[in-house]
């Protein structure tokens, strides 16, 4: 059984003041979500991670240490030090307690889209992202999926099967054993317009699948989330699919109660 984990990305919201309220309000309410848990009566428990604007890990490191619950950054530069201003590498990211980074998200791949990169190119800077992660004991969460206009050309195992040939060829088959894959339509991110949960099951099954021809036990172990307008009313739906092993959640994880029930979905698939 794999562990469900639910990620929040808080994306570039919250100010100071209140991104220290948001955290130890996450806090108090996982508490409360642990004994709800125990009154489930499962042995198995969820995995949570936060992703606050990278300026807020010191206040993250602060407040979770010793909680339980993981926090990352958004984003990781694809090299070690040097001129590249604005970036942040990875042993940076590692000293501030950081155990999970988000890589690929649709929202950064964008930026570089206007620069007119092609996409083999995108796919191979998420390939140097997740090997600079790997070597700074980070565990990557890397985003795939694909836009509308790719949905409505049917290409979507096209695009997901490109990048994890990409990643396999990279590191390996094996490799992937110590990464998450989460499965992100970049038309269901912030719309509202969430994928069914038979449609993230088919793509979900089709990247194990993928996986399984070159490793089957890493296919089998592997967590893959779905994340695009996952809320508190539709998350059980999505999570109770064989292949969902959580989600990666942005806009519902900045209100707590939201949040905190869409782990509890999550919890309620491990029990
Ligand atoms: C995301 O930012 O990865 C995401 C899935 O956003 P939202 O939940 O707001 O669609």
């Amino acid at each position: 059984m794999r562990k469900p984990l639910v990620a929040g990305n808080w994306k570039m919201n919250s100010p100071t003041e209140s991104s220290t309220i948001l955290l130890e309000n996450i806090l108090h309410h996982t508490d409360q979500l642990k004994k709800m848990i125990k009154d489930l009566n499962t042995s198995s428990a969820i995995d949570i991670a936060i992703f606050p604007p990278a300026v807020y890990l010191r206040e993250a490191q602060e407040i979770l240490t010793g909680s339980g619950i993981h926090w990352g950054t958004q984003n990781v530069s694809a090299f070690d030090e040097g001129p590249y201003t604005g970036e942040i590498s990875a042993a940076m990211i590692e000293g501030f307690g950081c155990e999970y980074v988000l890589i690929g998200h649709s929202e950064r791949r964008c930026l570089y889209e206007t620069l007119e990169l092609d996409q083999t190119v995108l796919d191979k800077i998420v390939a140097q992202k997740y090997e600079m992660a790997t070597r700074h004991n980070l565990t990557p969460i890397i985003c795939i999926g694909e836009t509308a206009d790719d949905y409505e050309a049917n290409k979507t195992e096209e695009v997901i099967a490109r990048l994890l040939d990409v990643l396999i060829a990279h590191k390996g088959p094996k490799a992937l054993s110590e990464t998450v894959l989460a499965y992100e339509p970049v038309w269901a991110i912030g719309t509202g317009k969430s994928a069914t949960p038979e449609w993230a099951q088919d793509v979900h099954s089709f990247m194990r699948e993928r996986i399984a021809k070159h490793d089957k036990a890493t296919a089998e172990s592997l967590q893959i989330l779905y994340g695009g307008s996952v809320k508190a009313d539709n998350a059980a739906a999505i999570f109770a699919k064989p292949d969902v092993d959580g989600g990666l959640i942005g806009g519902a994880s900045l209100d707590v109660e939201e949040f905190i029930h869409i782990c509890f979905a999550a919890a309620l698939k491990a029990s």
